[in-house]
This record gives C-alpha cells, structure tokens and sequence, in this order.
C-alpha cells in the first residue's frame, strides 16, 4: 500500500486519535449518553466559532449549512446580496437562485478579494436587500476577505450577514459575534480535521427574527428544527453518531492547543508556503492570500498533471484549479492535521514533479526556502 499524503484544502488529514473514535461502537443517539457527547460537542462549537449562540450540527458536507442558510431565512422574490470571488462564492448565487431569490452580485474577479465599499454602496441602493452572503477564504483561489470590515458595514443596515467559513474556520481568525456576523457555516472536513459529513451553523438573534418571516420551502435544512432538537442535545434526524463521537476528540485536542495557537501555526506555514512558491518562480494567485491554503500559477496549463503526477508518483495530493482557473494554478493546504513536516515533503516532491515536466527548477529551493521561514520563527 501506498503512503499518502493529504495536502488538500479538504479533506484534510484525521489525526489518528480522531480517527480511532469512528471505530467505537454506535451509541443509540436518542440517549442520555448520547446527550452527553452532543451537548459537549455544542459548547466546543461555540469556543471554535467564537460566538455565544447556540451552534447547531446537520448532517450533510459544507454545503448543507449553505443551503440551510438559504432556505431558513428567506422567501421567493427576496433580493440578497452576494460579495463573491470564486467557486464558493459563486455555489451562494447558485442555490439562492434555484429558490427564487433575487440575486445582486458585488463580485471580484478571480484571485482578488471582494471590496467592503462595493458592498456599502449596493446596500445604500437596494435598501430592500435582506441578506448580504460572502465567503471569509475562498478556498478555490486562496484568497481571504475581510470580514471584520464587512461586518461593521452589514451591522448598520437592515441586512443579516452570512459568511461561508467552511474552510478558514479554525485555521485563522474568525470571530462569528466579534465582527457581528449574523450566520457563519463551516463543515467537517476542513480544520476541524474530521471526516466529510458534518456542517455547522450559527444564527444571532438578528437572523432569529428573519427566519420568523421565511417562507422558502423546506423541510430538512428547516433551522427552527434544529433549533427545537438542540433544547434537549439532539439532533432532529439520525445524527452520523461516529462523526460526532470524533468531534468530541477534535475539538478537545483543537481546545488543549488553544486557537490562537493554532492560527499562528498557520500562519507560519503559510508564510513558509509562500516563500517555497516564490523560491519555484511560481506567481503567486492571490491578491490577499489566506492562511489555510496556498495557491500559485503554473506555466501551460501543466496544473492537472502536477496534480496527477504528484499522487500517482508520490502519494502527495494538492488541488489544481477550478471552474475557470482549471490548469491553470496549484493549490497546498495547511489547515486541520497538516504540519511543518507535511509541507516540507509535499513540496520536495513538488519541485521534482515540476523537473520531470520539464520546468526549470533548482531542487531544493523551494524546501529551502520554507525551512528559512521555519527556523526564523523559531529563533523568534
Ligand atoms: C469546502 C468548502 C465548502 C463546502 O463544500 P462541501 O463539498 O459541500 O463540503 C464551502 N465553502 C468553502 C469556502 C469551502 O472551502
């Protein structure tokens, strides 16, 4: 068998700890033990979300809560606002407007992060809008929005902030009632370093009162069933048992590091990332790069088959481009269980990937350069 390397912005690695709890035995989830562990798993949320409401769990990947924070708060003809810049951005438009909702885009271009005075003048002339959906890192171009100034522009308006936080949720500063943020979703796979399957979800009471007017079919991603569940630590549907049991294990390890410890490791890592791409001659992607993941152009399209090589060959995953950027740039994650060491193998194996597809690369000096920035930090 082949060792493998995941450097994917999700899903990132489980930490074997984590891993081990899948194995248990399925508790019963209409049980006091059972109980137990959600209601435990619920306080951790909000220490992770940094946010004093309550955070309900719903089955499904990442785009579960996206669509719940769709279909929870708003009705056909509704006019929102979507500050988008990528992938990610862009599934907001997606799933409002397969409901009906009437969309006013405030879009970047690909690369570039959303503008928080765009977002000021289209609410100053949709007065009407009920909600304003942004992405805090977009994972699909690396680049991270400021949501600290957004929220301070939303916060005066009569509109609800909600932020996709599903892959920068642990891995830098994020702070849900801090930079009143209205609803912040997140899911499983990213750094909270457990498997796909499980999203989360936050409503302030700004948000409350919103859903009290919604009238967008659902059933399933219905917030105020969550809502109801969560009095007595359930989950109104079979909740996946074992994934939970493992975010109790997660969120106790990502507790005992304590998250700003965990956003500087980030950091570090990304700044070692950065500084291996430039060391490679490879442009970097985003205008304001994020901390959970790296991305960077390649020459001729090669992106596809850096990516394939460096799995078949190697066992290392990264993540290529994609929708439009498809080809054209490679991104490595350093978010959840992914470490010094991590990088520093994925990128050795990078460099002579990149040399067998007959770029000019000088081997080690993308290692190098990362090691710099790795040992300075810890010469401090
Ligand atoms: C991964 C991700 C999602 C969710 O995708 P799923 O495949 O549904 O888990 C949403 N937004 C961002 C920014 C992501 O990185």
């Amino acid at each position: 068998m082949k060792k493998h390397y995941l450097l994917t912005p999700g899903p990132t690695p489980i930490p074997p700890n984590v891993a081990l709890k899948e194995a248990l035995p399925i508790l019963h989830h209409r049980t006091s033990e059972f109980a137990e562990v959600y209601k435990d798993v619920a306080e951790g949320l909000k220490y992770v979300f940094q946010t004093k409401q309550e955070v309900y769990t719903i089955a499904g990947s990442g785009t579960a809560a996206m669509e719940t924070a769709i279909v929870s708060f708003l009705s056909a003809g509704d006019e929102i606002i979507v500050a988008d810049c990528g992938v990610f951005g862009d599934r907001w438009k997606k799933i409002a407007e397969s409901y009906g909702v009437k969309v006013i885009s405030v879009s970047a271009q690909w690369g570039k992060a959303v503008k928080p005075n765009e977002i000021e003048k289209a609410l100053n002339a949709n007065p009407n809008v009920k909600a304003v959906y942004t992405t805090f890192t977009e994972t699909s171009t690396g680049v991270e929005n400021d949501i600290k100034k957004i929220g301070e522009i939303v916060e005066k308006s009569k509109a609800i902030l909600v932020v996709d936080a599903v892959s920068g949720l642990g891995g830098q500063e994020f702070r849900t009632d801090d930079w009143k943020v209205d609803v912040a979703v997140s899911g499983s796979q990213k750094g909270f370093m457990l498997a796909p399957g499980l999203s989360f979800i936050t409503v302030s009471p700004k948000a409350w009162k919103l859903a009290e007017s919604s009238k967008l079919p659902k059933f399933y991603f219905d917030i105020k069933k969550y809502k109801k569940s969560y009095l007595t630590n359930e989950t109104p549907f079979t909740p996946p048992v074992t994934l939970i049991v493992s975010l109790q294990e997660a969120i106790k390890d990502i507790k005992n590091k304590g998250l700003e410890n965990m956003w500087d490791e980030y950091k570090l890592l990304a700044g070692a990332a950065r500084a291996a791409m430039k060391a490679l001659d490879l442009e970097l992607f985003a205008e304001v790069p994020c901390q959970v993941v790296t991305s960077a152009k390649v020459p001729e399209n090669i992106g596809g088959k850096i990516v394939k090589t460096l799995r078949e060959k190697y066992g290392v995953s990264i993540a290529g481009g994609q929708g439009d950027l498809k080809g054209k740039i490679i991104r490595i994650a350093h978010m959840g269980y992914i470490g010094k060491a991590d990088l520093l193998v994925g990128l050795s194996c990078l460099e002579m990937v990149l040399c067998e597809l007959g770029l000019k690369v000088k081997l080690g000096a993308s290692v190098a350069a990362a090691q710099e920035i790795l040992l300075k930090a810890q010469r401090g």
